[in-house]
């Protein structure tokens, strides 16, 4: 018998490798299209986005069956405000992301953007919702300009543009050899970790939607190029609803408020400050990791 799971197994490995893939590329916006488990109820109704106000109503989830990830997640983000979900890794703060924008269903409790349950909505239209900046983007193989345009179809070039310059992009394309028309990915010009976050985040300024996860990258960029990023990102968050899922506690700071995730619950919510004064779970962190800056600045400085 062992000798018959034993493949099956295997098929199951390759099938959940296959499916990170995936979710991998739809976090990059490539595979919207592929078909999947999650279907559309008949006659769903598209989402009617009024305000963007985002609610996760005791949410229960798992990838499998015999493993839940969250356990009864329950916040509200008021329209036009910044939640930031910090926490050890493999807490689930990711998870939270993948599933606003509904890559897999809940098992438990509801998630809510204005009041609609986001499962029995149509998902284009919850989709197009939703803007991800990704951690690591992966371009098209295609001009830059292309890379942006997909933020929207039938963006106009003064468009594209305009969301480059909101990225803080255009200068650097500009002074590329074919500008716009510079192809870039495996086979053109590759791009820097910062250059292609700024792509990401000029194709979702095209795309204009109510409603943005950021996922934070993991790997540093370089102290000047950081600040750079935030600094847009920062600007683009206003106005519109916003998920932080934070590495790094120094890009939370400004959150409207804070959630800290521990192995699938929230165990701790409120502002910087007020963490920080808990002296909970966030202020262990924040700690460590302004001791872990300190070091690295020291190490810089030594270099220098
Ligand atoms: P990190 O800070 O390391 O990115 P995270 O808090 O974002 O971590 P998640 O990516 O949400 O954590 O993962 C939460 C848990 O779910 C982890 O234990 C992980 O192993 C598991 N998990 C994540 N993706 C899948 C998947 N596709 N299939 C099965 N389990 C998964």
């Amino acid at each position: 018998l062992a000798q018959l799971f034993r493949p099956l197994d295997m098929l199951g490995m390759v099938y959940r490798t296959i499916r990170q893939g995936v979710i991998d590329m739809e976090a990059m916006f490539a595979l919207i299209d592929t078909p999947q488990e999650i279907v559309d109820a008949p006659g769903a109704p598209d989402l009617a986005v009024a305000k963007g106000e985002v609610r996760f109503d005791d949410v229960v989830f798992g990838y499998d069956a015999d493993r839940e990830i969250l356990h009864g997640v329950s916040f509200t983000i008021p329209a036009g405000k910044t939640l930031a979900i910090v926490g050890p890794t493999g807490a689930g703060k990711s998870t939270i992301a993948r599933l606003l924008f509904r890559f897999y269903d809940v098992n438990g409790g509801r998630i809510l953007i204005d009041g609609q349950d986001i499962a029995t909505v149509r998902q284009d239209s919850l989709r197009a919702a939703i803007g991800i900046v990704p951690q690591d983007m992966v371009l098209f193989n295609d001009t830059i300009g292309y890379n942006i345009a997909y933020g929207r179809e039938g963006a106009s070039h003064a468009e594209i543009e305009e969301a480059a310059r909101g990225a803080s992009i255009h200068d650097f394309i500009l002074s590329l050899p074919k500008g716009y028309d510079t192809r870039v990915g495996e086979r053109g010009l590759k791009l820097s970790g910062g250059e292609k976050q700024r792509v990401a985040i000029a194709r979702t300024l095209l795309k204009n939607p109510p409603v943005l996860i950021l996922d934070e990258a993991t790997s540093a960029l370089d102290s000047r190029t950081e600040a750079a990023i935030q600094d847009v990102l920062g600007r683009i968050a206003q106005r519109r609803t916003t998920i932080i899922v934070a590495h790094r506690l120094s890009t939370v700071v400004e959150a409207d408020e804070i959630i800290v995730l521990d192995q699938g619950r929230i165990v701790e919510q409120g502002t910087h400050r007020a963490l920080l004064a808990g002296d909970g779970l966030y202020a262990q962190m924040w700690m460590r990791q302004a001791t872990e800056r300190d070091s690295g600045e020291e190490a810089e400085l030594a270099d220098a």
